[in-house]
């Protein structure tokens, strides 16, 4: 996994996943840190409309289609649909952007709803969960899932000739069964994550805005314990992402890292992303 991420609640948030070339969130700054990546993004999955999540595809847009790379390469943009300021902007883009060199394209997505990315034997793909961050406004969260392959469980005692046998009569899908494995998981702003939408995901990226329960007045976003509670439950298998944390805890941040970070009942590695900084996690 190798993921490159900027968050900085109320100001600004996105984060770059490599391995399938996908932004989740566009905050400003995006494109101008990911330089020439930028061109390298094939897809933009965004959980919500607000500022600090969309400022961003301005000039993401605007650098694919003017600084030196492949101009033609295609962007799709995905978002919560009948989402009104996702919408807004993507009139203000199509009326100031009337000559892309690439094609751009727009599309509205459900809960449930599934994107493929790649095909052949291990197909992934992106599939949105319902996420709940402010009334007003439908949000998204995002799963990026593996299709694999693995020996039936009935078979889990049979020797290796009863296998063999069985491939014989019958082929290999006798013997194979597929199942789907979470690779990565997005929360975007939403308060605490329902944890059979992110279960047994490997790694979780949760809103983490208020180290301390009393800093938040009403019930938006989450709280490090929360995130902690959900990637338990969920049974993260790799690593917890904290992020989108409040710019109050700069030195709080440190002073958590300092202390080693060791969380009771949880089996993941946990990295707390410092606010304002641009942070790589592999
Ligand atoms: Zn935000």
């Amino acid at each position: 996994m190798h993921v490159l991420l900027y968050s900085k609640a109320l100001y600004s948030t996105w984060l770059y996943y490599s391995p399938d070339r996908l932004l989740f969130d566009a905050g400003e700054g995006a494109s101008s840190v990911l330089g020439n990546k930028a061109f390298a993004v094939r897809r933009v999955f965004l959980s919500h409309g607000h500022a600090d999540h969309i400022g961003g595809l301005v000039g993401l847009v605007n650098i694919r289609n003017n600084a030196m790379g492949d101009k033609e390469k295609e962007l799709s943009i995905y978002y919560p649909k009948g989402n009104y300021l996702v919408t807004e902007m993507m009139a203000f883009l199509a009326r100031t952007n009337r000559r892309l060199s690439y094609p751009l394209e727009w599309i509205p997505l459900d809960a449930g709803d599934r994107v493929e990315l790649v095909g052949g034997q291990t197909p992934r793909y992106v599939k949105a969960f319902p996420t709940v961050h402010v009334h007003s406004e439908k949000s998204l969260g995002y799963n990026v899932v593996e299709t694999r392959h693995r020996l039936r469980q009935e078979l889990a005692g049979a020797t290796q000739a009863e296998i063999v046998a069985r491939v014989r009569a019958n082929g290999k899908g006798a013997v194979t069964e597929h199942y789907d494995q979470k690779l990565f998981s997005y929360g975007g702003d939403s308060v605490a994550l329902r944890p059979a939408y992110v279960a047994d995901t490997e790694v979780l990226c949760h809103d983490t805005t208020f180290l301390d329960e009393e800093d938040r007045k009403e019930y938006k976003h989450a709280t490090l314990a929360e995130a902690i509670q959900v990637a338990r439950e969920a049974r993260v298998k790799k690593e917890l992402i904290c992020f989108h944390i409040s710019s109050r805890y700069k030195a709080k941040v440190r002073e958590i890292e300092r202390a080693g970070g060791h969380y009771e009942g949880l089996d993941c590695r946990v990295t707390l992303v410092p606010p304002g900084r641009i942070v790589l996690v592999d």
